[in-house]
Formats: C-alpha cells, structure tokens, sequence
C-alpha cells in the first residue's frame, strides 16, 4: 500500500503551519520525515491520520480517500504509533493490545482465538509476554511505547505512521523498534529525531523545515554538512562511519 500527500496545508487559527506539502511513500518503502522541534512534523502526520483536519489538500492510502473514509476503515490499513500515550482509564498490557483487533471487529463481535493468538504475538514481538497481566499506566515510558507498537502489530496495517517512536528508549530497544518495523515490509512513514538513525534505516528522506519541505531524497544523497546546518542550525561534519559503512555525522559547537 503507498502513501500519495497532495498539497496538503494544515493552519491552526490565522497561522499556517504546514504549507503546501507534497509527498510519496511507495509500496514496502521506509521513509523518514526529519527537521527541528516545531517545524510541524507531527502536524503533517496527525493530519494524515486524521486527528487534525487540514485547511486543504488530499491524503490517499493507495485508492483509499483518507479524507472521506471514516477512521474505521482507514484504522483497517493504517497503524499508528504516536508520540505521547498517556492514558485516563487503566487497562492491562494485553488488554491494551487487543485494542488493536477492533478495526477489524464487528460492534459486539468478541475476541477470538485467532485475536488472542495475534496479540500474544504480537507481546512477544516487543519482549512483554512477561508483562501481559500489568497495568498499563505502571509501566515506563519505554515499555509503553512498546506495548502501543504491539497494538499496532496487533492491528495488522498495510501502512504505518511512527512519530519518534524511539523517543523515550534506550539503544537497544530504539533498534529494535527499527528493526521491527522494517522487517514488516510494508509502507512506512516515520518522523525520526536521530539523524544517523535515519541514515541508517530510510531509504528516502523529507526534510521539513517551518512547514515546508526543504529537500528530499535518498539519505546518502541529502544529509550533507550543509542542509544539516541550514536546517538544524548546527555546524557539524559527516564521515563514512567505518565500523557500519554508513553515515557519522560529528556536531561541532553550535554556531
Ligand atoms: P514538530 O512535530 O515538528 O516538533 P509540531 O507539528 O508539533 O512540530 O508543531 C508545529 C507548530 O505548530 C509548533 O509551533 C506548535 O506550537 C504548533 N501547534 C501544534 N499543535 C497546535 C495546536 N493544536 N494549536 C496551535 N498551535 C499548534
Ligand atoms: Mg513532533
């Protein structure tokens, strides 16, 4: 399933905030939306998955009118893991996960077998088999955000959104959300706040700066001690890294 964003302009009151945005993520791609705190990120992706209604523009998930579809059929495609999940009410880890059946339940149609066997796959996929039966609001905030990518496994999309989703991890789980996610080989469209990280796991980049796309392609191509400079305002250096072949970037003082 690809992603096609048309033109897409979110503003909140009289100012705008994502400004004419056009972008692609092709069947099985990973693409990283990178760029500075406050440069509308998760405004783009939260209008994507429609909890913010854009000033104008289109979003289609292959054939699927993002716009016009109600959020059960398009939760029936589109996963997302987003950057803050607190909770009001407590439910357990499991109950949590089974969350992520409901797009694909009739109204009082219960879980089954096959629902319970998805999502302790699922718990297994994140390393919280052990954690099933805990509450959810006792857990860190790494361990939730694992839970929710186990929703979201759980849910089955064709096409998923991350807002940094590695945010409050430590390396180890930072890959390994990463690397899950990339063996889904599906769709992906992920804000990412490591540079090298992206480098490392994007096949295409959309650079964002105040609400626009200040460049895009393919990471080797785009991630230059210039654009880094212009668009993050830090003077750095980048560098084949000699250990993985891939990028290093070395940040100098900040101008
Ligand atoms: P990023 O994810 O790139 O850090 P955001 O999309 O969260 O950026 O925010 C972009 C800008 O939009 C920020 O200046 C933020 O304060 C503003 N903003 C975000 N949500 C709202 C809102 N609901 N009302 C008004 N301004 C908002
Ligand atoms: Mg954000």
């Amino acid at each position: 399933m690809n992603l096609t964003v048309d033109h897409l302009s979110v503003s909140f009151s009289t100012v705008n905030i994502v400004k004419d945005v056009s972008l692609k993520v092709r069947n099985k791609q990973f693409v990283g939306l990178i760029g500075p705190n406050g440069c509308g990120k998760s405004t783009l992706l939260k209008s994507i998955y429609k909890v913010i209604k854009p000033r104008q523009g289109d979003v289609f998930l292959s054939e699927l009118d993002v716009m016009k579809s109600s959020p059960k059929v398009v939760a029936q495609k589109l996963g997302v893991v987003g950057q803050f999940n607190e909770l009001s009410f407590d439910f357990t880890v499991r109950e949590m996960v089974a969350m992520g059946r409901t797009p694909h339940k009739g109204m009082l149609e219960t879980d089954n077998q096959e629902d319970q066997s998805i999502v302790s796959g699922a718990l297994r996929r994140v390393n919280l088999e052990g954690h099933a039966d805990r509450s959810y609001n006792s857990l860190s905030g790494g361990e939730k955000q694992r839970v929710i990518l186990a929703r979201v496994l759980a849910q089955q999309p064709e096409f998923m959104i991350l807002d940094e989703p590695t945010n409050h991890l430590d390396i180890k789980f930072q890959l390994q959300i990463l690397n899950i996610v990339k063996k889904l080989d599906i769709g992906i469209l992920a804000a990412l706040h490591d540079l090298t990280l992206a480098a490392e796991y994007c096949d295409y980049l959309y650079v964002m700066k105040d609400g626009q796309v200040a460049a895009s392609g393919k990471p080797e191509d785009i991630l230059t001690k210039e654009l880094i400079g212009q668009v993050f305002d830090v003077s750095c250096e980048t560098y084949r890294n000699p250990v993985t072949g891939g990028l290093g970037i070395a940040y100098l003082e900040t101008r």
